[in-house]
């Protein structure tokens, strides 16, 4: 290595012939390295605010959320808000909603607003309720319903942008400082680069580390579709910065989530006639949207998981026109219309997708989708027909360690084995084309394959130490594998004590 870049690649003679004689020489005894690896869809804010929230994750019981709820809130100071959540209550016991008496039961005296796992439902107590001003007289907002009771009363359950009122009055935490903090994890499973999706806070923390000298992580920083006029006005495009920090893609949002019946379906869900999802952004505005980005030199990065609603993105790009070099982006693209996969390559759009979701969601899609003629999770039939796909995590909907992705992409089986032989196994990858998705993939999706995802002479010198060869190892070793010394630029920002 020369500085932060890759000097040579190869063979220990010719290495050291190119480094020279004054080189370190560090001897990782045996270990497999690999590229550093690239979330292309990543929370960091949510994920850092997480480490210091409620987690609801994993309960198995509206009795067992409960409890946690009220473990968390006696640690709290009084008046506080008890945030987080991250509740599936399609996995409880009894797989039932839960309402604001529930949570008042155990947390009477502060305002509580609990989310779901995939972000799209809020479960707040009648206090959070109060403060946000919703009654049984509110109105349901544009793009977001106020869950009612059969008398008309607010249950506490509030879908999309009915939760919106929150984003006032959730107190500024130390963001900076929580993200200090949530680095040195993410370094610690592998991860060297990550596209940020969350807002124009988040942007603001990343660049104070930066500028105290304390960003050890490369950072790709989404716009949120509500600041997109503004960073138009001030001149920011995407590509912009440097290998550190670059602006990403503006956020759109075309649907919801499945766990939520809220993704956009041609037909509506098993068991809700009527119900195919929610457009969260109408198609003409979609179109709008896209139009004035690219024209400003900002890519797109639309989140669509129903067949409508990549359908119906994939028409807003064709329709707003050529994309000047830019990167247009369906985020999640989790279930397809089987002609739309040759439309996506045809058209250049990168699927950024996140093999964990696949495994996550095979009960949902079972009972939610049934049988139809969709390209699900499809990487296989992306690949083949051309489309550039890049692997992410999601965090914090599910755990960032890009090992256990990589596990999920190549067996299409949950941790425990499940479900034999894999879902739908004709759309597995082999370890080399998901950690190629989860390296230079998510480099191509944000215009840098020229400096990182593969390691190679002038490259960036970001890579990763595992404690086994995932190459010759059978999958399982994945899930056991642990990450002895992460690099970035040269230098090693995180090691095994
Ligand atoms: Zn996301």
């Amino acid at each position: 290595m020369d500085g932060e870049t890759v000097l040579a690649v190869g063979g220990e003679s010719e290495v050291r012939a190119a480094a020279g004689r004054s080189a370190d020489l560090v001897d990782l005894d045996g270990a497999a390295v690999i590229p550093g690896l690239y979330d292309a869809h990543i929370h960091t804010a949510n994920y850092a605010r997480g480490l210091s929230e409620v987690d609801l994750r994993g309960a198995r019981s509206l009795e067992e959320a409960l409890a946690r709820v009220s473990g968390h809130a006696s640690r709290l100071e009084p008046g506080a808000w008890l945030s987080g959540g991250r509740w599936n209550s399609n996995v409880w016991e009894r797989p039932a909603q839960p309402d604001r008496y529930a949570l008042d039961s155990v947390c009477p005296d502060r305002p509580a607003a609990l989310a779901s796992i995939d972000g799209h439902t809020t479960w707040a107590n009648s206090l959070a309720l109060r403060m946000m001003g919703i009654d049984r007289a509110t109105p349901d907002p544009p793009g977001g319903q106020i869950v009612r009771d059969a008398d008309g009363e607010p249950t506490g359950i509030l879908r999309e942008s009915a939760a919106y009122p929150l984003r006032d009055l959730l107190p500024a935490a130390d963001l900076t400082a929580m993200l200090r903090v949530a680095q040195e994890e993410l370094l610690a499973l592998g991860l060297t680069s990550v596209h940020d999706i969350d807002g124009e806070d988040c942007r603001a923390a990343y660049l104070e580390l930066r500028a105290a000298g304390a960003l050890k992580l490369r950072v790709h920083k989404a716009i949120p579709r509500d600041h997109l006029e503004a960073a138009i006005a001030e001149g920011r495009r995407t590509g912009q910065g440097d290998d550190w920090f670059r602006t990403g893609p503006v956020k759109l949002f075309s649907d919801g989530a499945l766990g939520s019946h809220t993704c956009h379906m041609s037909e509506p869900f098993a068991g809700t006639p009527g119900n195919a999802g929610i457009a969260v952004t109408p198609y003409a505005e979609l179109v709008r949207l896209i139009g004035m980005a690219s024209a400003a030199g900002v890519a797109v990065a639309t989140h669509a998981i129903g067949d409508q609603a990549n359908h119906l993105v994939l028409d807003a790009y064709e329709a707003a026109g050529g994309q000047a070099g830019l990167r247009h982006r369906i985020e999640h693209a989790q279930h397809l219309r089987p002609a739309d996969v040759k439309r996506m390559a045809a058209l250049g759009v990168v699927a950024s997708m996140q093999p964990v979701h696949c495994t996550s969601d095979l009960d949902l899609v079972a009972s939610l989708l049934g049988e139809r003629d969709l390209a699900s999770y499809a990487w296989r039939a992306m690949l083949d027909a051309g489309v550039p796909l890049a692997f992410g995590s999601d965090a914090p909907v599910e755990h960032p360690n890009p090992l256990a992705a990589l596990h999920a992409a190549v067996t299409r089986t949950r941790p425990g084995g499940r479900p034999p032989g894999g879902w739908q196994p004709e759309q597995r990858l082999t370890f080399g084309e998901a950690l190629r998705a989860h390296t230079f993939g998510s480099a191509y999706a944000a215009g840098e394959e020229r400096r990182k995802g593969v390691l190679a002479e002038g490259m960036l010198a970001d890579f990763v130490a595992l404690d086994i060869d995932p190459f010759t190892e059978p999958p399982d070793a994945l899930l056991r594998a642990r990450v002895l010394t992460t690099v970035v630029g040269g230098e090693i920002r995180w090691t095994r004590g």
